[in-house]
């Protein structure tokens, strides 16, 4: 089949690769000049199927409430809210009864395992070298925090994931690094789960796509689509429009929009997060693998020769306008935890300070599969964790595309579950 793809992030870069190895004629549109330039370009890395849970969870409203008040708050609300995004606030709660979170979260573990299989079926298969660690410790500062992630850990329980509750003691063995001065109680140590660089993947990945005859046009704006005729695309510049026997759509948080005139309604609100990547000063003194602080919800992961903190869910505001206090949370955790690990003296000279979208559905889990109209598919609104479902996303996606059932299980992740 002749098939565009809409987006070269890491979805986007997913699909064309496994579409491509399925044989399919695959032309991929991106605005940007390269693959992975907008949210798939710094995030956390963090790959931990038994930590995909949706953000709409029981509790949660409260929690958020209260965390506004404080100063290193994980979740920052931009004021004055629009519309829309009251709309998505509203569905969003309504999303954090209990029956629908356990549906969801069944949902995305199912997805986020199939995912890492398949991630590391390609990874091997491939031989792609890109900057990772293994493991994943979630830090905890104190018995508070310990309380807090019982219900987490009977998640893990229940997922089958291997996992261990350890004291400081244990963890400063594992992470040599960690600032001797700073007391804390112990962390969740998850062996099995890891972080990688979500962007190199992407690069790496999208030339073994080309490799198979996959076309990428950067630089190339889908300007807008038909509902006459939903495979065919509409570039900005181009005089006639481009055809194709199906689209995928896979633009992120810029699907919503693009879908519209389709008469496709996708609640998707970007969730804006921030992260700093610093040079390694000197590998002694910094992290071995990846971590989330508990208390911060902010995650610091050791990516080659470099460390990346990444962490705070801002609704509201603007891509471009970051808030100084969302950045300093990242420069206090890392300080707190390893204050030699980065080059960060000269404040900003080689130190990356990013803010992305997370292109967020209220409920939680992605659309993946048909999207209701001739030859239009869909791959969008992974959220907090697309690095982490890209590749399970991708294949499942090839499968349905091609009339096979999928090794995953997709029920609930059609588009027909935002009409309900
Ligand atoms: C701070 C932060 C930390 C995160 N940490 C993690 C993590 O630890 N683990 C994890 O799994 N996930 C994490 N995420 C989430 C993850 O980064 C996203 O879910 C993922 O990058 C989404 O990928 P995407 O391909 O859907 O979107 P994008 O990467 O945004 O790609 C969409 C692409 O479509 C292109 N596009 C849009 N409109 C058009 C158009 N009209 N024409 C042509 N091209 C178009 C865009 O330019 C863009 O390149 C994090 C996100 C943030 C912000």
């Amino acid at each position: 089949m002749k098939i565009a793809i809409v987006g070269a992030g890491i979805i986007g870069v997913t699909t064309a690769y496994e579409l491509a190895a399925d044989g399919h004629e695959v032309t991929v549109f991106e605005r940007r000049g390269a693959a992975a330039e907008e949210t798939s370009f710094a995030n956390a890395g963090v790959v931990a199927p038994g930590y995909v849970t949706p953000w709409a969870a029981p509790g949660m409203p409260g929690k958020v409430l209260r965390s506004l008040l404080s100063r290193h708050s994980a979740v920052r609300l931009g004021l004055p809210l629009s519309g829309e995004e009251i709309a998505w606030m509203w569905k969003w709660w309504r999303a954090c009864k209990l029956e629908t979170y356990l549906a969801n979260r069944t949902r995305l573990q199912r997805l986020a395992f199939y995912s890492r299989e398949r991630l590391h079926q390609v990874t091997a298969g491939l031989q792609l070298e890109y900057d990772r660690s293994e493991g994943y410790m979630v830090l905890l500062r104190a018995e508070r925090d310990s309380r807090l992630v019982q219900p987490g850990l009977q998640v893990l329980r229940e997922a089958g994931v291997k996992f261990r509750e350890i004291g400081a003691d244990e963890v400063r063995k594992l992470e040599p690094a960690l600032n001797p001065d700073t007391e804390f109680l112990g962390a969740v140590h998850l062996p099995e789960d890891e972080a990688g660089n979500c962007r190199q993947f992407a690069l790496l990945l999208k030339n073994e796509a080309q490799r198979l005859g996959a076309k990428f046009e950067f630089n190339t704006t889908v300007d807008r689509m038909d509902r006459s005729a939903p495979a065919t695309l509409f570039i900005a510049g181009e005089t006639g429009p481009r055809r194709f026997d199906a689209v995928v759509m896979c633009a992120g948080l810029a699907s919503a929009a693009l879908l519209r005139p389709l008469g496709l309604k996708i609640p998707m609100a970007p969730v804006y997060g921030y992260s700093i990547s610093a040079p390694i000063r000197e590998p002694l003194n910094a992290p071995r693998g990846a971590l989330m602080d508990e208390r911060y919800k902010v995650a610091i992961t050791r990516l080659g020769n470099r460390v990346r903190v990444a962490g705070s869910a801002e609704i509201g505001g603007a891509p471009a306008r970051k808030r100084p206090d969302s950045i300093q949370t990242l420069y206090k955790v890392l300080h707190d935890w390893f204050p030699g690990a980065a080059q960060i003296s000269n404040m900003g000279a080689s130190v990356q300070e990013w803010k992305g979208a997370r292109p967020m559905l209220p409920d939680g889990p992605p659309v993946i599969g048909p999207g209701g109209l001739p030859g239009l598919w869909l791959n969008l609104g992974h959220g907090s964790s697309g690095w982490a479902l890209s590749c399970g996303s991708a294949r499942a996606l090839a499968d349905l595309l091609a009339g096979r059932a999928p090794d995953v299980d997709l029920e609930g992740l059609g588009v027909a579950r935002l009409a309900a």
